[in-house]
């Protein structure tokens, strides 16, 4: 039994795990709160402005409580592979919240939660 990891060591190695799935570069951090223009926002991605080029997209996740960071986390990461796959989110639908993104969140979770994922990342 692999030994119970806190929240935010855990969302790094759940983030360990995303990377490597989906072979796509980014950052991530753990957060006590985010800058004033995500509140009441629970997480958010920094793209760099020369996105796809430059720093790897920076994901904040504020740290409630496991299961909420975790599905934070998992959110923000799609937006990164969907950015890389379909373009970067700005002019798209609901703040980038529009099909394609869906697809990828849908895609990320069902990883995730059905499809071994979870168990997976506990060896990152
Ligand atoms: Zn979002």
């Amino acid at each position: 039994m692999p030994k119970r990891l806190p929240t935010r060591e855990r969302l790094h190695q759940i983030h360990r795990w995303a990377c490597d799935t989906w072979d796509t570069p980014a950052r991530l951090r753990v957060e006590k709160r985010l800058p004033k223009e995500y509140k009441g926002c629970l997480g958010c991605v920094e793209f760099p402005d020369e996105f796809p080029k430059g720093l790897p997209p920076l994901i904040r996740v504020l740290k409630t409580n496991r299961s909420q960071s975790a599905e934070t986390y998992l959110h923000e990461f799609a937006h990164i592979v969907d950015c890389y796959r379909n373009g970067f989110a700005e002019g798209r639908k609901h703040e980038g919240h529009d099909a394609a993104f869906r697809n990828v969140a849908h895609e990320v979770l069902v990883r995730f939660v059905y499809e071994g994922g979870e168990a997976e990342s506990l060896d990152f």
